[in-house]
Protein backbone atom coordinates (compact mmCIF):
# COMPACT_ATOMS: atom_id res chain seq x y z
CA UNK A 1 0.00 0.00 0.00
CA UNK A 2 1.25 3.71 -0.80
CA UNK A 3 0.39 6.35 1.40
CA UNK A 4 0.66 10.17 0.38
CA UNK A 5 1.04 12.66 2.78
CA UNK A 6 0.41 15.30 0.62
CA UNK A 7 0.42 18.42 2.89
CA UNK A 8 1.76 19.19 6.47
CA UNK A 9 0.86 16.35 9.07
CA UNK A 10 2.54 15.79 12.51
CA UNK A 11 6.47 14.67 11.75
CA UNK A 12 6.19 11.68 13.51
CA UNK A 13 3.13 10.36 11.24
CA UNK A 14 5.42 9.00 8.30
CA UNK A 15 6.73 6.48 11.00
CA UNK A 16 3.35 5.40 12.82
CA UNK A 17 1.90 4.91 9.17
CA UNK A 18 5.10 2.92 8.46
CA UNK A 19 3.12 -0.33 9.22
CA UNK A 20 0.74 -0.48 6.78
CA UNK A 21 3.22 0.20 3.82
CA UNK A 22 5.34 2.54 2.22
CA UNK A 23 4.21 6.05 3.23
CA UNK A 24 5.97 9.31 0.58
CA UNK A 25 5.45 12.73 0.52
CA UNK A 26 6.22 12.90 -3.18
CA UNK A 27 3.20 14.42 -4.52
CA UNK A 28 4.71 13.30 -8.20
CA UNK A 29 3.20 9.52 -6.85
CA UNK A 30 -0.28 10.64 -6.73
CA UNK A 31 -1.33 8.15 -9.38
CA UNK A 32 0.49 5.08 -7.71
CA UNK A 33 -1.31 6.17 -4.10
CA UNK A 34 -3.99 4.19 -2.03
CA UNK A 35 -4.29 6.45 0.67
CA UNK A 36 -3.92 10.21 0.05
CA UNK A 37 -3.60 12.67 3.39
CA UNK A 38 -4.48 16.25 2.74
CA UNK A 39 -5.39 19.03 4.87
CA UNK A 40 -6.51 22.38 3.48
CA UNK A 41 -3.99 23.17 0.45
CA UNK A 42 -4.53 19.74 -1.73
CA UNK A 43 -7.14 20.69 -3.99
CA UNK A 44 -9.04 16.75 -4.60
CA UNK A 45 -10.55 18.09 -7.68
CA UNK A 46 -12.19 15.64 -10.40
CA UNK A 47 -8.51 16.42 -12.16
CA UNK A 48 -6.69 14.93 -9.26
CA UNK A 49 -9.11 12.39 -8.74
CA UNK A 50 -8.39 11.16 -12.66
CA UNK A 51 -5.19 11.31 -11.97
CA UNK A 52 -4.64 8.98 -9.23
CA UNK A 53 -5.90 5.63 -10.75
CA UNK A 54 -5.11 3.68 -7.40
CA UNK A 55 -7.13 5.85 -4.83
CA UNK A 56 -9.53 4.01 -2.48
CA UNK A 57 -9.63 6.00 0.76
CA UNK A 58 -8.98 10.10 1.00
CA UNK A 59 -8.19 11.71 4.41
CA UNK A 60 -8.69 15.33 5.24
CA UNK A 61 -6.63 16.20 8.48
CA UNK A 62 -9.30 19.06 9.94
CA UNK A 63 -12.77 19.99 9.80
CA UNK A 64 -14.76 20.64 6.51
CA UNK A 65 -14.49 18.45 3.29
CA UNK A 66 -14.74 21.71 1.09
CA UNK A 67 -11.48 21.26 -0.28
CA UNK A 68 -12.44 17.36 -1.78
CA UNK A 69 -15.03 16.72 -4.88
CA UNK A 70 -17.07 14.60 -3.01
CA UNK A 71 -19.75 13.64 -5.58
CA UNK A 72 -16.99 12.20 -7.82
CA UNK A 73 -15.03 10.55 -5.12
CA UNK A 74 -18.25 8.62 -4.59
CA UNK A 75 -18.83 8.15 -8.21
CA UNK A 76 -15.12 6.47 -8.25
CA UNK A 77 -16.05 4.56 -4.88
CA UNK A 78 -13.21 6.28 -3.16
CA UNK A 79 -13.77 6.32 0.64
CA UNK A 80 -13.70 10.41 2.18
CA UNK A 81 -13.10 10.97 5.83
CA UNK A 82 -11.76 13.91 7.98
CA UNK A 83 -10.91 13.92 11.02
CA UNK A 84 -13.60 16.59 12.94
CA UNK A 85 -13.63 15.64 16.57
CA UNK A 86 -9.85 17.01 16.27
CA UNK A 87 -9.66 20.45 16.17
CA UNK A 88 -12.11 21.78 18.32
CA UNK A 89 -10.28 23.02 21.28
CA UNK A 90 -7.13 24.29 19.48
CA UNK A 91 -10.32 26.54 17.57
CA UNK A 92 -11.86 27.59 20.25
CA UNK A 93 -8.70 28.83 22.52
CA UNK A 94 -7.41 30.42 19.10
CA UNK A 95 -10.95 32.34 19.20
CA UNK A 96 -10.64 33.21 22.90
CA UNK A 97 -7.29 34.39 22.37
CA UNK A 98 -8.61 36.80 20.18
CA UNK A 99 -11.06 37.54 22.40
CA UNK A 100 -8.54 38.54 24.67
CA UNK A 101 -5.88 40.00 22.39
CA UNK A 102 -8.65 42.65 20.93
CA UNK A 103 -9.26 44.44 24.35
CA UNK A 104 -6.50 44.11 25.91
CA UNK A 105 -4.64 45.94 22.83
CA UNK A 106 -1.78 42.79 22.99
CA UNK A 107 -0.67 43.62 19.78
CA UNK A 108 -1.14 47.02 19.61
CA UNK A 109 0.75 47.39 23.28
CA UNK A 110 3.56 45.29 21.83
CA UNK A 111 4.30 46.98 18.70
CA UNK A 112 4.35 50.66 20.62
CA UNK A 113 6.58 49.57 23.07
CA UNK A 114 8.72 48.02 20.23
CA UNK A 115 8.75 51.13 18.32
CA UNK A 116 9.55 53.29 21.86
CA UNK A 117 6.49 54.55 22.59
CA UNK A 118 4.88 54.79 25.91
CA UNK A 119 0.96 54.36 25.48
CA UNK A 120 0.22 53.48 28.83
CA UNK A 121 -2.82 56.79 28.81
CA UNK A 122 -4.28 56.15 25.54
CA UNK A 123 -4.35 51.93 25.78
CA UNK A 124 -7.90 51.76 27.93
CA UNK A 125 -8.66 48.12 28.22
CA UNK A 126 -12.20 46.09 28.71
CA UNK A 127 -12.39 42.95 30.61
CA UNK A 128 -14.66 40.29 29.58
CA UNK A 129 -16.00 39.31 32.88
CA UNK A 130 -19.73 40.32 32.82
CA UNK A 131 -20.06 40.65 28.69
CA UNK A 132 -21.99 39.11 26.79
CA UNK A 133 -20.81 36.41 23.80
CA UNK A 134 -22.99 35.44 21.01
CA UNK A 135 -22.07 32.70 19.25
CA UNK A 136 -22.57 31.92 15.57
CA UNK A 137 -23.18 28.18 15.49
CA UNK A 138 -22.98 26.27 18.41
CA UNK A 139 -21.35 22.97 17.26
CA UNK A 140 -18.08 20.90 18.20
CA UNK A 141 -15.54 24.47 18.68
CA UNK A 142 -18.66 26.75 19.57
CA UNK A 143 -19.19 24.61 22.47
CA UNK A 144 -16.07 24.77 23.48
CA UNK A 145 -16.01 28.06 23.15
CA UNK A 146 -18.84 28.84 24.96
CA UNK A 147 -17.05 26.73 28.21
CA UNK A 148 -14.36 29.26 28.00
CA UNK A 149 -16.58 32.35 28.29
CA UNK A 150 -18.41 30.63 30.68
CA UNK A 151 -15.64 30.27 33.03
CA UNK A 152 -14.66 33.89 32.29
CA UNK A 153 -17.94 35.35 33.41
CA UNK A 154 -19.85 35.92 30.54
CA UNK A 155 -23.26 35.79 29.69
CA UNK A 156 -22.75 33.13 26.73
CA UNK A 157 -25.86 33.64 23.64
CA UNK A 158 -25.87 31.34 20.56
CA UNK A 159 -27.96 31.58 17.34
CA UNK A 160 -27.70 28.00 15.12
CA UNK A 161 -30.84 26.75 13.52
CA UNK A 162 -30.23 23.22 13.80
CA UNK A 163 -29.79 23.34 17.39
CA UNK A 164 -32.46 23.44 19.61
CA UNK A 165 -31.06 24.11 22.81
CA UNK A 166 -27.71 24.02 24.37
CA UNK A 167 -26.03 23.14 28.09
CA UNK A 168 -24.05 26.49 28.48
CA UNK A 169 -25.56 28.83 25.81
CA UNK A 170 -28.84 30.32 25.87
CA UNK A 171 -30.30 29.74 22.17
CA UNK A 172 -31.63 32.98 19.80
CA UNK A 173 -33.72 31.62 17.31
CA UNK A 174 -33.75 35.03 16.24
CA UNK A 175 -30.05 36.15 14.85
CA UNK A 176 -31.04 40.15 15.28
CA UNK A 177 -31.80 39.61 18.98
CA UNK A 178 -28.63 38.14 19.67
CA UNK A 179 -26.51 40.63 17.79
CA UNK A 180 -27.94 44.09 19.26
CA UNK A 181 -27.11 43.08 22.99
CA UNK A 182 -23.53 40.80 22.41
CA UNK A 183 -20.30 42.78 23.16
CA UNK A 184 -18.48 39.99 21.36
CA UNK A 185 -20.19 37.82 18.24
CA UNK A 186 -17.76 34.72 17.47
CA UNK A 187 -18.29 33.21 13.85
CA UNK A 188 -18.34 28.97 13.98
CA UNK A 189 -20.32 28.18 11.03
CA UNK A 190 -19.61 25.65 7.96
CA UNK A 191 -19.48 28.04 4.73
CA UNK A 192 -22.61 26.88 2.88
CA UNK A 193 -24.90 28.93 0.52
CA UNK A 194 -27.41 30.15 3.44
CA UNK A 195 -23.90 31.45 5.45
CA UNK A 196 -22.00 32.67 2.29
CA UNK A 197 -21.76 36.54 3.11
CA UNK A 198 -23.63 36.22 6.05
CA UNK A 199 -22.16 38.89 7.96
CA UNK A 200 -22.90 42.07 5.59
CA UNK A 201 -23.73 45.63 5.39
CA UNK A 202 -27.45 45.07 6.98
CA UNK A 203 -26.32 42.46 9.42
CA UNK A 204 -23.82 44.86 10.92
CA UNK A 205 -26.47 47.66 11.34
CA UNK A 206 -28.16 45.18 13.82
CA UNK A 207 -24.72 44.54 16.08
CA UNK A 208 -24.39 46.53 19.58
CA UNK A 209 -22.33 49.72 18.79
CA UNK A 210 -18.69 48.85 19.77
CA UNK A 211 -18.85 45.34 19.39
CA UNK A 212 -16.42 42.86 18.89
CA UNK A 213 -16.25 40.29 15.45
CA UNK A 214 -14.15 37.04 15.84
CA UNK A 215 -14.00 34.62 12.76
CA UNK A 216 -11.80 31.20 12.81
CA UNK A 217 -14.90 29.71 10.60
CA UNK A 218 -14.83 30.60 7.18
CA UNK A 219 -13.34 33.68 4.97
CA UNK A 220 -16.60 33.88 2.79
CA UNK A 221 -19.13 34.11 5.52
CA UNK A 222 -18.45 37.79 5.81
CA UNK A 223 -17.80 40.70 3.37
CA UNK A 224 -14.60 41.81 4.18
CA UNK A 225 -15.47 45.49 2.70
CA UNK A 226 -18.30 45.29 4.69
CA UNK A 227 -16.59 44.98 7.62
CA UNK A 228 -13.98 47.50 6.89
CA UNK A 229 -16.64 50.02 6.74
CA UNK A 230 -17.87 48.79 10.38
CA UNK A 231 -14.48 49.47 11.82
CA UNK A 232 -13.87 52.36 10.64
CA UNK A 233 -17.09 53.76 11.39
CA UNK A 234 -16.39 52.58 15.04
CA UNK A 235 -19.76 50.08 14.56
CA UNK A 236 -17.08 47.26 15.20
CA UNK A 237 -14.18 47.86 18.12
CA UNK A 238 -12.38 45.29 16.38
CA UNK A 239 -12.20 42.34 14.43
CA UNK A 240 -9.66 39.17 14.89
CA UNK A 241 -9.47 37.02 12.12
CA UNK A 242 -8.24 33.70 10.98
CA UNK A 243 -9.85 32.73 7.83
CA UNK A 244 -9.93 34.25 4.27
CA UNK A 245 -11.42 34.27 0.72
CA UNK A 246 -8.17 32.46 -0.39
CA UNK A 247 -5.01 31.00 1.68
CA UNK A 248 -3.02 33.46 1.72
CA UNK A 249 -5.46 36.18 0.89
CA UNK A 250 -4.86 38.74 -2.33
CA UNK A 251 -5.75 42.03 -2.09
CA UNK A 252 -7.56 41.92 1.66
CA UNK A 253 -9.51 45.66 2.30
CA UNK A 254 -8.81 44.30 6.08
CA UNK A 255 -4.89 44.96 5.59
CA UNK A 256 -5.74 48.96 6.16
CA UNK A 257 -8.62 48.68 8.61
CA UNK A 258 -8.31 49.80 12.27
CA UNK A 259 -8.66 47.14 15.05
CA UNK A 260 -8.34 44.12 13.10
CA UNK A 261 -5.71 41.29 14.41
CA UNK A 262 -5.01 39.07 11.31
CA UNK A 263 -3.47 35.14 11.39
CA UNK A 264 -2.34 32.76 8.59
CA UNK A 265 -5.32 30.68 9.04
CA UNK A 266 -3.44 28.43 12.29
CA UNK A 267 -6.78 27.69 14.38
CA UNK A 268 -6.27 24.25 13.91
CA UNK A 269 -2.30 24.47 14.13
CA UNK A 270 -1.44 22.85 17.53
CA UNK A 271 1.17 20.46 18.20
CA UNK A 272 -1.47 18.99 20.33
CA UNK A 273 -4.24 18.68 17.49
CA UNK A 274 -1.83 17.30 14.77
CA UNK A 275 -1.09 14.43 17.35
CA UNK A 276 -4.35 13.96 17.75
CA UNK A 277 -5.28 14.27 13.90
CA UNK A 278 -2.61 11.55 13.08
CA UNK A 279 -3.55 8.85 16.16
CA UNK A 280 -7.71 9.77 14.05
CA UNK A 281 -5.82 8.87 10.58
CA UNK A 282 -4.05 5.90 12.05
CA UNK A 283 -7.13 4.65 13.21
CA UNK A 284 -9.06 5.02 9.85
CA UNK A 285 -6.55 3.89 7.50
CA UNK A 286 -6.39 0.19 10.22
CA UNK A 287 -9.99 -0.11 9.67
CA UNK A 288 -10.33 0.39 6.36
CA UNK A 289 -6.53 -1.32 5.48
CA UNK A 290 -8.33 -4.73 4.08
CA UNK A 291 -9.93 -2.52 1.11
CA UNK A 292 -7.65 -0.07 0.28
CA UNK A 293 -5.34 -2.48 -2.23
P1 LIG B 1 -19.83 21.68 13.62
O1 LIG B 1 -20.48 21.06 12.42
O2 LIG B 1 -19.67 20.88 14.84
O3 LIG B 1 -20.61 23.03 14.00
C1 LIG B 1 -21.07 23.95 13.05
C2 LIG B 1 -22.39 24.49 13.57
O4 LIG B 1 -22.84 25.52 12.67
C3 LIG B 1 -23.51 23.42 13.61
O5 LIG B 1 -24.07 23.33 14.89
C4 LIG B 1 -24.51 23.92 12.58
O6 LIG B 1 -25.85 23.62 12.93
C5 LIG B 1 -24.25 25.42 12.60
N1 LIG B 1 -24.81 26.13 11.44
C6 LIG B 1 -24.98 25.68 10.18
N2 LIG B 1 -25.57 26.63 9.43
C7 LIG B 1 -25.77 27.70 10.25
C8 LIG B 1 -26.35 28.98 10.07
N3 LIG B 1 -26.86 29.36 8.89
N4 LIG B 1 -26.36 29.83 11.11
C9 LIG B 1 -25.87 29.46 12.33
N5 LIG B 1 -25.33 28.24 12.56
C10 LIG B 1 -25.28 27.38 11.54
O7 LIG B 1 -18.43 22.21 13.10
P2 LIG B 1 -17.18 22.63 14.00
O8 LIG B 1 -16.27 21.48 14.15
O9 LIG B 1 -17.65 23.36 15.18
O10 LIG B 1 -16.47 23.64 12.98
C11 LIG B 1 -17.10 24.88 12.63
C12 LIG B 1 -16.37 25.54 11.48
O11 LIG B 1 -15.09 25.96 11.94
C13 LIG B 1 -16.04 24.60 10.33
O12 LIG B 1 -17.13 24.46 9.44
C14 LIG B 1 -14.88 25.26 9.69
O13 LIG B 1 -15.38 26.12 8.70
C15 LIG B 1 -14.24 26.08 10.80
N6 LIG B 1 -12.89 25.62 11.17
C16 LIG B 1 -11.87 26.52 11.12
C17 LIG B 1 -10.59 26.13 11.47
C18 LIG B 1 -9.44 27.12 11.44
O14 LIG B 1 -8.31 26.70 11.25
N7 LIG B 1 -9.69 28.39 11.68
C19 LIG B 1 -10.32 24.81 11.84
C20 LIG B 1 -11.38 23.93 11.91
C21 LIG B 1 -12.68 24.35 11.56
Amino acid sequence: MLILLSDAFDPGLPEKLSRFGEVTDDKGRVSEAHVVLVRSKTKVTREYIDNATNLKLVIRGGVGLDNVDLDYAREKRIIVHNTADASSIAVAELAFALMIALPNHITKGDKSMHEGKWLKKELKRTELYGKTLGILGIGRIGSELAKRADAFGMKVLAYDPYVKSHDIAEMESDLKDLLNVSDYVSMHMPLTDETKGMVNKDLLKKFKDGAYLINTGRGKTIIEEDVVEALKSGKLAGFGNDVWYSDPPENTPLMDAPNVIMLPHIGASTKENLLRIGDIIEQLIDKYKDQLE
